[in-house]
């Protein structure tokens, strides 16, 4: 089975605490997944030590927001080391935006007849980040809209009320603070923004240039023509490919753990050069590898 390397905790949008979700991953027998909540590493602590208790490898990741040609492009760093000072005061940059901008869409929400949203989605967030979800959970709950893909169609995208232009960090930025961290960069969700070949195409030139590592060719948004579709532009840009599920919980029955088709033919898998203990079963030699003589094993250490 290929690694989830897509998903997310309470510690954003996520509704199972990493604790829970790394469980739900073992008995769907997911052997290797990436925690990668938005713009935090708070859930990593956790989710370290739940993966020692269950067996289950996990690879340190976060879900970083871009303010890329005027739209949000979302970038996952995958083995980053946590207690990176560039990362870290890089997340804060984005987290202190994200609270400006919660309390924002709470004034603008109230401004369009829908009072005490911020409140409501600060109470719903559970102390972490406040992201646009809660305030969509928020707006179920309170009869505003049938679901939560409503409530963005409704009020939180561009031209609707509750709307708020991001102000991420630029590509350069966030690349550079995975780099620092020792992480490789890749790029969530292509198909999710619609881009036109000629700036997809600049994208993935300048992803690539700043020394961006993959694209998510395989995940929860994307049909199987989208991973073939993407598997080739990663192909022509000479990145490499990842698979991640993006769970946020049960209560999107249709998208669970474990049930990540494999990576299309002709894929380079991101995965594949990771360390052994990173890789899942199915990529390590099946015979054990012949053991060397003690001077070579410290020559090539
Ligand atoms: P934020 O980073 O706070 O702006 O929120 C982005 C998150 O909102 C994504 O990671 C999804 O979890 C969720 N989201 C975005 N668009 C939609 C949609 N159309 N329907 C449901 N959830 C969405
Ligand atoms: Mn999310
Ligand atoms: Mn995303
Ligand atoms: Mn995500």
């Amino acid at each position: 089975m290929s690694p989830d390397l897509h998903t997310h905790s309470t510690a954003s949008d996520g509704t199972l605490t990493p604790t829970a979700l790394l469980e739900r991953a073992a008995a769907a027998g997911v052997e290797v997944i990436a925690l990668t909540d938005h713009d935090t590493l708070e859930g990593l602590a956790e989710a370290g030590a739940a993966a020692a208790a269950l067996g289950l490898t996990l690879v340190p990741g976060a879900e970083l927001s871009v303010t890329w040609g005027g739209r949000t492009i979302h970038v996952v760093g995958l083995g980053l080391d946590p207690i990176n000072a560039d990362l870290n005061a890089g997340l804060a940059r984005l987290l202190a935006f994200r609270d400006w901008r919660a309390e924002e869409i709470g004034r603008r929400l109230d401004r369009h007849g829908i009072p005490d949203a911020f409140a409501g989605a600060r109470r719903l967030a559970g102390g972490t980040l406040v992201g646009r979800t809660h305030f969509a959970r928020l707006l179920v709950q309170r009869g505003l809209a049938e679901s939560e893909r409503d409530v963005f169609k409704h009020f939180l995208v561009q031209g609707k009320p509750g709307h708020v232009p991001g102000d991420w960090a630029t590509l350069e930025e966030a690349l550079s603070w995975i780099r620092a961290a020792g992480g490789q960069a890749v790029i969530a969700h292509p198909a999710r923004y619609g881009l036109t070949a000629t700036k997809l195409r600049r994208l993935l030139g300048e992803f690539r240039e700043l020394g961006g590592s993959a694209v998510e060719v395989v995940c929860g948004s994307h049909s199987k023509d989208d991973a073939f579709v993407f598997a080739r532009h990663a192909r022509d840009h000479r990145l490499l490919a990842s698979a991640g599920s993006d769970y946020h919980g049960p209560e999107c029955p249709w998208l669970d753990l474990g049930r990540l088709p494999p990576l299309p033919p002709g894929c380079a898998p991101i995965w594949a050069d990771w360390p052994e203990e990173r890789r899942p079963r199915a990529d390590k030699p099946t015979a054990a590898p012949m053991p060397l003589p003690r001077a070579a094993r410290t020559s090539s250490a």
